[in-house]
């Protein structure tokens, strides 16, 4: 480690390496109580640290004269200590004298003492910081400071200053952080030897040529901008640098997993539905859209070739993903193989079970349900089915996923609204069969580049297209004097046969937020409000077999109105339903609205969504009802749910199982598109990343996410 010139040899390379992904617990000043808060905190290495980026930075560079200060101004001074000592008066304090020339300044502390006798020496020159008062003179209680040096002509400081006279970092900071003395103070006296190191055994995690191209600062010029500053704009380009290879390294693993599906060939092939999928379509009654059709093709190219399929489907809300769902696990079984459909809810299941078991009606394909609650001897004959290969399809809940179930040769696995599921829970489907055609389908529609980075390895296909003689829902948001209106108007349409959801975000009532409860409404719209129709009540802590008589109830026209919690949200399939209510409007979130709004709207009659919300409706609620009141694209509103919830909380990333993003931001398209096209092209040049010429990267590829992407194979 003692040569400074590191570009010339790779063993020095490697010390580097070895340094930045070393234990924070080696670095200088970090004992065992810190280096545990930071390991609490998930900064394992010192390259982990230098990812834990200022919160904010504070300026202090300007340095103003004492003569010029005023009560209650925040500056920073420098001056040379004339005097200190703990003085005795009513209260104690320690107090140091600084003059610069032209004026004196007390520094004042009321504890420390012990530190701060050694601190200071007579003649020494001190940036210090802080809130001036005046109380007899000129004061700072409590200043941040920092020794510079011996008083000499100029004043100028001898060494760099890591708290005041500069751009300052301030870190993020929780309570653990500031009891074991890692406040923001604490953080730069490590950061800055760290970054000294660096400095003096010059190395980079990314190759020069892209540097160049891109103008992206080296690593440790980049570290030392985005802690300590020159200019904000500096900062901004540090965090930038840092940024893209955070993304980089990210791509890299996705586009190491994507070749190695393409360089294995070992999927299975499968053809497309030639004799089932002709009369089932001719059995529906209408024809598929053109996006559905291209859609379709996608997947009947991936089904037909050696490579694995691994495609994520985006659709809106009711844009008819089911539908191809269908036709592609139809080209499995007539391919000799089981399909298996897995929805995130029970009540999703069934219902997938129920109308899929109708529309294949006339194909006599033995289909199969396996939820948690399927028990006992009929559990077991269930799986009997599916292991003997008896059962065709079988669709179901994460019970599918669990151990026990075995296939007899699973072909085809679709997974439905994927944003409830993780890469982890995709794998263990994977494993269920030899490498199965993998189909994902969502209704969170984001942007293209995104959704492929958050989703992994995923090619995408988008259903762009909504089936002809849909109807814009009619959305309004309703004012508490308009709800007998809005009664007198769902009395009416359920006369006529319309069905409605009601739905209201809590079972149980809670005091605090003491929102109707859907049972009490059921009760009162039962029995006063609607107690000449028929209502029904849906909620999660129902028994299944409870909720589903309900739901088929309703399905049958048994039901006019359903009083349900939000179990509703997702991919209930009503044709009849035409009117959505939903109270307390500002306890959803954005594209939960919209997938609730999508419950209705499905057989080319107008329909209606009715928003009420509670007297505490906030700004933000507001903003979201705005939204959905003025849109019923799911594209637009995917981009307002970004805007206002930024991508972290949207794509819920740490569900998908990517390692949280420390500097970088998904949405940041420019820069994940860079990354990504980087990332893929070196891999396409290089599969394994073989080539000496980046041997390096290989390495950091390993140190820097191997250990967080569990299935994250590459090389
Ligand atoms: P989602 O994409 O939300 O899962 P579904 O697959 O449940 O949508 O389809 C919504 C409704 O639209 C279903 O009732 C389905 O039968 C119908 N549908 C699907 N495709 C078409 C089409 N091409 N033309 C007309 N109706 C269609
Ligand atoms: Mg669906």
């Amino acid at each position: 480690m003692a040569a400074k010139d590191a570009s010339s040899s790779s063993k020095i390379d490697n010390s580097c390496i070895s340094y930045l992904f070393s234990d924070v617990k080696y670095l200088k000043g970090v004992g065992p109580r810190k280096a545990e808060i930071l390991n609490e905190n998930q900064i394992n290495t010192i390259f982990d640290l230098f990812y834990y980026i200022p919160r904010r930075y504070i300026d202090r560079s300007q340095i103003t004269p004492v003569k010029d200060l005023v009560d209650g101004m925040t500056a920073t001074i420098m001056g040379t200590v004339i005097g200190f000592g703990i003085t005795r008066g009513r209260r104690s304090r320690f107090v140091v004298i600084l003059e610069d020339g032209e004026d004196y300044i007390e520094l004042i502390w009321f504890s420390g003492y012990r530190y701060l006798e050694k601190a200071f020496a007579m003649g020494d020159v001190v940036l210090a910081a802080g809130k001036v008062t005046y109380y007899e003179r000129l004061n700072i209680i409590h200043p941040e400071f920092e020794v510079i040096g011996i008083k000499d002509e100029t004043h100028e400081p001898t060494e760099e200053t890591i708290h005041t006279g500069r751009l300052i970092p301030v870190y993020p900071q929780n309570a653990d952080f500031k009891n074991a003395g890692l406040n923001s103070r604490g953080l730069r006296r490590i950061i800055k030897p760290a970054l000294d190191y660096l400095n003096e055994h010059p190395y980079d995690t990314i190759p020069e040529r892209w540097r160049k191209e891109y103008g992206l600062p080296g690593l440790s010029r980049a570290i030392k901008q985005a802690h300590f500053p020159d200019t904000f704009e500096a900062a901004d380009s540090g965090r930038q640098r840092l940024a893209f290879e955070e993304l980089f390294y990210l791509e890299l693993v996705m586009a190491g997993r994507h070749k190695q599906r393409e360089l294995k060939a070992d999927g299975i092939v499968l053809e497309p539905p030639m004799k089932h999928g002709r009369q089932f379509l001719d059995g529906l009654g209408f024809t598929l859209t053109k996006a559905q059709v291209r859609v379709l093709n996608e997947i009947y190219k991936d089904m037909g070739s050696k490579h694995q399929m691994n495609r994520l489907i985006q659709g809106d809300v009711g844009s008819g993903k089911t539908i191809v769902a269908v036709l592609a696990m139809l080209g499995a079984i007539e391919s000799g193989y089981q399909a298996a459909l897995m929805a995130p809810t029970e009540i999703l299941a069934e219902q997938h079970y129920y109308s899929i078991t109708d529309l294949l009606a006339p194909l006599e394909i033995p289909i199969a349900l396996l939820t948690s609650s399927i028990k006992g001897r009929k559990r077991n004959a269930v799986m009997e089915s599916i292991a003997s290969g008896e059962s065709s399809i079988v669709i179901g809940t994460h019970a599918l996923i669990e151990q026990k179930v075995k296939f007899s040769k699973l072909g085809m696995a679709v997974i439905d609204e994927q944003h409830r599921f993780g890469v982890v829970q995709r794998a263990s489907l994977h494993a269920k069969g030899n490498n199965p055609d993998i189909l994902v389908m969502t209704a969170t529609p984001i942007p293209r580049t995104l959704a492929m980075t958050v989703y992994g390895d995923l090619d995408v296909s988008v259903i762009d297209e909504m089936p002809p003689g849909r109807i814009p829902i009619d959305t309004r948001y309703i004012e508490e004097n308009q709800r007998n209106e809005i009664y007198s108007f769902i009395r009416n349409k359920a006369r006529q046969g319309q069905s409605v959801y009601i739905v209201y975000p809590l079972v149980e009532k809670t005091e605090k937020l003491n929102l109707k409860n859907a049972t009490e409404a059921y009760e009162r719209m039962k029995d006063d409000i609607f107690r000449d129709l028929r209502v029904g009540l849906l909620h999660g802590q129902m028994k299944s077999a409870e909720k589903l008589s309900v739901m088929l109830a309703f399905k049958n026209k048994e039901i006019d109105i359903l009083v349900a919690t939000t179990i509703v949200e997702v991919g209930l399939d009503i044709p009849s339903a035409t009117i959505m209510v939903i109270e307390h409007g500002e306890h959803f979130g954005l594209s939960q609205l919209h997938q609730l709004r999508g419950r209705v709207g499905r057989a080319g009659i107008q329909s209606y969504c009715f928003i009420f919300t509670g007297e505490k409706c906030g700004e933000e609620a507001q903003k979201r009802i705005n939204v959905l009141t003025s849109t019923n694209d799911g594209f637009k509103i995917a981009e307002a749910d970004l805007d206002l919830r930024g991508p972290g909380e949207v794509l819920g990333t740490r569900q998908h199982g990517l390692p949280e993003l420390r500097v970088a931001n998904f949405s940041d398209t420019r820069l994940v598109d860079l990354a990504r096209r980087l990332a893929f092209q070196m891999i396409e040049d290089d599969p394994h990343l073989l080539k000496p010429e980046n041997s390096q990267i290989k390495i950091i590829l390993k140190k820097r996410l191997g250990h967080k992407l569990r299935y994250a194979k590459i090389g």
